[in-house]
């Protein structure tokens, strides 16, 4: 889609960038261009953006930290808002006294949507607050955590999410919405059409030593066992129902090392696909796909992916 003078004067407050490249905005370090780019700062430029992307009918895609998702190589028509900037520190909260049921060691943090996971997880530990220490090392936003329903070592966002407030893009509206109202299931919330603006998390005090261990000891397991300094967007299939993960499956099925072109199936951690410099979209969804194909020879088992594919 071309953007023309008219629409870039719409934005021009907003400082967009236009055909701008995605790959330096995701984590596999593939992508092609935005139609139209922007970074809001605040909850107040999202929903102005949106609402001027409504007014012209511009597709609106929302990117976090860019490290689940798989960009192709035609890019994304329309609008992309990249939430990283959406933030402005971490707020701590105890609950209001005789409200009933919250324990006293109860501590809650909320954050905006474009707060690093990563950033929550450290103050948390910091601080002697438990319930987070297994996200050590999980990259991207708190916003794409709650989406994504991130999780590790037996513990997830949902367990820890006490709620959220969106711009629901239906009604340009923004809403609170509580724990009890969130459908999460492994790897995903059920949340349609919709931005996550703030979330709260309820952790709970705890001694200062035993979480940060914890944290340091999930943070060394993940580096030992992950090819986390190379390009990639983490497991790219989810663990099929059953024992085996996805990851023994793969092994099991020969593509350890396999690669198309730039993209290769991680020599540490064979659910990974790591892209090794030049690889494009297309060579990691090949590769994606030969993985499924040698997986379903062998096993009978259609593997789904993690990562989300995005874009034309
Ligand atoms: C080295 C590495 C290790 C990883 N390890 C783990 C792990 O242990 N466990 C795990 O679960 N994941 C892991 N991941 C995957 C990824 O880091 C998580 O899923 C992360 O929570 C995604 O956050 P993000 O901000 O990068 O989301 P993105 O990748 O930017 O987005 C993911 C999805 O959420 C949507 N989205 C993002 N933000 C918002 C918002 N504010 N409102 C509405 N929609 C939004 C996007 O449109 C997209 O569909 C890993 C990734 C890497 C690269």
């Amino acid at each position: 889609m071309v953007i023309g003078d008219d629409i870039k004067k719409m934005f021009a407050s907003f400082a967009p960038e236009t055909h701008k490249a995605m790959d330096r905005y995701t984590s596999f370090r593939v992508g092609g261009p935005a139609d139209l780019l922007v970074l809001p700062q605040n909850i107040e430029q999202v929903i102005c953006l949106v609402k001027t992307a409504k007014k012209i009918e511009l597709p609106i895609t929302i990117i976090g930290g860019g490290t689940n998702v798989l960009i192709s190589d035609k890019g994304i028509r329309g609008l992309v808002m990249v939430l990283t900037r959406l933030k402005q520190g971490i707020e701590q909260t105890t609950p209001l006294i005789n409200t009933g049921g919250d324990s006293p060691d109860r501590i809650y943090l909320t954050a905006l949507a474009g707060e690093s996971l990563g950033h929550i997880c450290r103050f948390a530990a910091d601080s002697g607050l438990a319930g987070l220490a297994w996200a050590a090392g999980i990259p991207g936003t708190i916003g794409g955590a709650v989406m994504m329903n991130a999780g590790a070592f037996g513990s997830d966002m949902s367990q820890i999410v006490t709620q959220i407030e969106v711009l629901d893009l239906t009604t340009l509206e923004t809403v609170v919405l509580p724990r009890n109202s969130l459908h999460f299931s492994y790897r995903k919330l059920a949340l349609e059409n919709s931005i996550v603006l703030k979330v709260k998390l309820g952790l709970t005090r705890a001694d200062a030593e035993t979480v940060k261990d914890e944290f340091y000891r999930n943070l060394k397991t993940k580096q030992s066992t992950q090819p986390v300094s190379q390009a990639s967007a983490g497991c790219f299939f989810k663990n099929p129902p059953g024992s085996k993960s996805a990851g023994f499956l793969i092994e099991q099925a020969g593509m350890k090392k396999a690669r198309c072109n730039g993209a290769m199936v991680s020599d540490l951690h064979a659910n990974f696909i790591v892209n090794h410099g030049n690889a494009c979209a297309k060579d990691i969804l090949d590769l994606a796909g030969q993985v499924k194909k040698s997986v379903y020879e062998k096993f009978g088992i259609n593997l789904k992916e993690e990562v989300k594919t995005i874009g034309n």
